[in-house]
């Protein structure tokens, strides 16, 4: 028999509650264990999650696993999914209704998968779930209670894979320092102790491919009264899926 998870995942499989119905190829619900003790909620399908219907899958997702290899944890071990189920078009920024449109989901997904630890990873994530305007640069660095439960910010993988190479504090130092705190967290709450870290799952963005169809861009746009240097370089943006042009738009990752 279905669970309610499956039932839910189901029905969002049609939903029209946004105009992006109009554009998405299918609905990405999210996936992993539905009893998971942590959750990671991103911002929205790319080109690679629309394409095949599962959150992360794209170089963005692998450099997540990367990091979970870090803590001793696979994907498996986590439930994975956005704030918005269905891919903006040219990864553009997601829209005020459409968050609100789509919390329904979300929620459900919150109350139905139960989980310990919260991570949100990005701007629009830890803005929608924490309710604040404040940008993820402020926010991260240390938990926040959240609906009986505990939420860590952090940076969205792409961030990490746009700043690479360039000059001031990395993105990535800071998700390998957070995704520290996240296995104190679990530990704390006795969730599942983390296996041995693999031994190659140094989370460098090396080798991960320059574009990905999946979110565009770190935004210009820095989080409300953080310094200028917080706000993120306009990158060119996880770009140019074969056959796609480039995503012009930026989306607000810091
Ligand atoms: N970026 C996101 O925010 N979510 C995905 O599923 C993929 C890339």
């Amino acid at each position: 028999m279905a669970t309610e998870l499956e039932r839910l995942a189901a029905e969002a499989a049609t939903c029209t509650r946004c105009r992006l119905h109009e554009t998405r190829t299918q609905v990405v619900f999210g996936e992993g264990s539905p009893s998971a003790e942590l959750m990671f909620v991103g911002e929205a399908p790319g080109y690679h999650e629309d394409k095949q219907g599962r959150p992360f899958v794209g170089p963005s997702g692998q450099l997540l696993d990367r990091l979970l290899a870090g803590i001793g944890l696979r994907r498996e071990d986590a439930y994975i999914c956005n704030v918005l189920k269905s891919r903006p078009p040219r990864n553009r920024d997601p829209q005020p209704d459409e968050i609100a449109a789509c919390r329904y989901w979300l929620d459900a997904q919150v109350r139905l998968v139960d989980p310990k630890v919260v991570v949100t990873l990005g701007n629009f994530a830890a803005k929608t779930l924490l309710e604040t305007t404040t940008g993820i640069t402020r926010l991260r660095g240390r938990s926040y209670p959240f609906q009986g439960r505990v939420l860590l910010p952090t940076f969205h993988p792409a961030a990490a894979l746009h700043a690479s190479g360039r000059v001031g504090p990395s993105p990535l130092d800071g998700m390998e320092e957070d995704f520290r705190l996240l296995a104190k967290l679990l530990a704390e709450r006795g969730a599942a102790p983390p296996k041995q870290p693999a031994s190659d799952s140094t989370a460098t963005p090396e080798g991960a491919e320059a574009s990905e169809g999946a979110r565009a861009s770190e935004g210009a746009q820095g989080p409300e009264g953080a310094p200028a240097s917080e706000a993120a370089p306009a990158a060119g943006g996880e770009t140019g899926a074969p056959g796609e042009a480039p995503d012009s738009e930026q989306l607000g990752l810091f």
